[in-house]
């Protein structure tokens, strides 16, 4: 774009005025009624207006949107837009097509990965969205481990604001990729940091989350304190409740025992069928554990869940078709 203006002789300030359109969810050059009419005609056709094409709309019946993309070069990549009754609307954004990471339970690492996401291909998914009304919540829970492609996803980030998410209101889900945990602390911009757990017990989790291996949760814990530390911002904890593996007790009672009440919030997650052969955890166990975290101090939220009808619901995003 900007070298299209360059090109055409316009003045500078037209690339700002053109991206305030875009931020406030316009669809095309010709809806930009305060640009030369030259102008607009001479952008349509010639800058494309996302990176991304939708190649497929799903609608959940509680309200959720999955949108299927195609990025230029042929690769897929899912985002999901989530409207809850109080009116927040949530965007859930992908960071790379398919996953690079192998845990056990979750669809997109079943999936063949693809690449790393541009900032533009991030942006754009949340453009998507915008286009269809107000944001604002993001959370980069979508497809792939955001810290391996940091860059991208702060550069993307530096821009939510303008489409109506704060810093503030936007979460970054990691599964312990510790480099990308310090480099989040060290960033000026106040994102929030979301952990995913899944089990207090090394072995298990190894078990369930390869990745385990190479940032045990020990050093990956110690990243967490030093992020609560410097940011003042409490973490939080994800834990996928799975049927007989990490649902019992005395693993609610070992979980409370690594976490510090100061430091993290816990939120239990419902699982989502997938392929992997795991059952989910009865909303009885789930709410037993849930309590055992409460009674020992720990603050703890059961994950609603949104979009499940759709396979939109988390860990559920794979690009199938
Ligand atoms: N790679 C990052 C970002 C993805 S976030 C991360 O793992 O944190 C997606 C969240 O959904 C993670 O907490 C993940 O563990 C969880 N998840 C994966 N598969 C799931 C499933 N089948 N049911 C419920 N949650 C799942």
């Amino acid at each position: 774009m900007q070298s299209k203006l360059a090109e055409l002789g316009e003045p500078r300030y037209r690339l700002g005025q053109i991206w305030r359109w875009a931020a406030q969810g316009a669809g095309s050059f010709a809806e930009m009624t305060d640009l030369p009419r030259g102008l607009r005609d001479a952008l349509s056709g010639v800058v494309p207006f996302s990176t991304l094409s939708p190649r497929r709309e799903a609608h959940a019946r509680d309200g959720t949107v999955k949108t299927l993309f195609e990025t230029s070069d042929g690769r897929l990549v899912e985002a999901v837009l989530m409207r809850y009754r109080d009116g927040r609307r949530s965007l859930c954004l992908s960071s790379q097509s398919g996953c690079p990471l192998t845990c056990t339970f979750c669809a997109t690492g079943r999936m063949r990965f693809g690449r790393n996401l541009t900032s533009s291909e991030i942006l754009d998914q949340a453009l998507h969205f915008r286009r269809l009304g107000r944001v604002d919540h993001a959370v980069f829970m979508g497809m792939g481990e955001p810290m391996i492609n940091l860059d991208a996803v702060l550069g993307a980030c530096e821009r939510l604001p303008d489409l109506g998410v704060t810093h503030r209101r936007t979460a970054i889900s990691t599964v312990g990729w510790v480099p990308g945990i310090n480099r989040l602390a060290e960033s000026p911009m106040p994102i929030r940091l979301a952990l995913s757990l899944h089990a207090a017990d090394p072995a298990l989790r190894s078990q369930l989350m390869p990745v385990n291996d190479r940032y045990p949760l020990a050093e990956v814990l110690a990243a967490c304190r030093a992020f609560y530390e410097r940011k003042r911002r409490k973490v939080f904890i994800e834990y996928v409740m799975l049927a007989g593996v990490n649902d019992a007790h005395g693993q609610a009672v070992q979980l409370a025992e690594i976490l510090d009440p100061r430091i993290y919030k816990v939120n239990l997650i419902p699982y989502n069928p997938t392929d992997a052969p795991y059952a989910g955890s009865s909303a009885k166990a789930i709410d037993a554990f849930r309590a055992e975290l409460e009674r020992r101090g720990l603050e703890a939220t059961v994950r609603l869940t949104r979009g499940r009808d759709i396979d939109a619901a988390c860990g559920q995003l794979a690009a199938s078709s």
